[in-house]
């Protein structure tokens, strides 16, 4: 029987991305390859508790939410990732998928809805993004850059006009909570030109920085 370690499962508001606001089951898988230097879910590297799939599901049917989260931790680190979005697929969710960049997409089912974070070098995690996997992502899906700091902005201009991101996919910016207020990062993306989406992590300031499970 497929198992996977869970750090927690819960309802909330999606707060990040294009569907920020909506209820939402966030499914938080245990571990992640990477340590970017502002991570804000290090409480999810180690520990967690297993479930099998029909588990989750069974919980995630609980909770009630048509819109379900794959996040972590780094979802993808966990091999039976794609078995359970296919799960969570045939029952009818709705399923957005948050990872760091690291781990191959190539497994996923083209049903679900990627979010797919391009790490910035204030991250620390630059060279740890697996390039191919600009290749496999849809038009659909998201990309989000994390910024810490203004050159981490300038950087990801770059990489977008590089990679001509801004012409493939919808672009969102966050401000690493705490390094970069709302404020600046606002100013800077309404002078690059971009058309691209301020992502500011809702749930904390609803319930604070370090609240958990929301
Ligand atoms: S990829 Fe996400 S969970 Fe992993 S270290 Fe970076 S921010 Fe934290």
């Amino acid at each position: 029987m497929s198992e996977l370690l869970v750090t927690e499962i819960f309802r909330s508001i999606q707060g990040e991305s294009s569907w920020a606001g909506y209820p939402c089951t966030f499914v938080r898988l245990t571990g992640c390859p990477l340590r970017c230097r502002w991570c804000d879910t290090a409480y999810s590297f180690s520990g967690g508790k297993p479930y099998s799939i029909a588990q989750i599901v069974d919980e995630v049917a609980r909770l009630g939410v048509p819109l379900v989260e794959l996040t972590g931790g780094e979802p993808l680190a966990q091999k039976q990732a794609p078995e359970l979005i296919n799960a969570l697929l045939q029952k009818g969710y709705k399923v957005l998928l948050e990872t760091g960049g690291s781990e191959s997409l190539a497994e996923l089912p083209p049903g679900v809805h990627i979010i797919m974070d391009i790490k910035c070098p204030g991250s620390g995690m630059t060279d740890r993004m697996n390039g191919n996997n600009l290749k496999l992502l849809k038009a659909s899906d998201e990309i989000k850059f994390v910024v810490s700091s203004r050159e981490d902005f300038l950087w990801a201009c770059r990489t977008i006009l590089d990679f001509a991101l801004d012409k493939k996919f919808p672009l969102l910016f966050s401000p690493a909570w705490g390094l970069v207020t709302p404020q600046d990062l606002t100013q800077w993306i309404l002078e690059s030109g971009f058309q691209a989406r301020l992502n500011l992590q809702l749930h904390k300031f609803i319930w604070g920085p370090r609240k958990r499970g929301v």
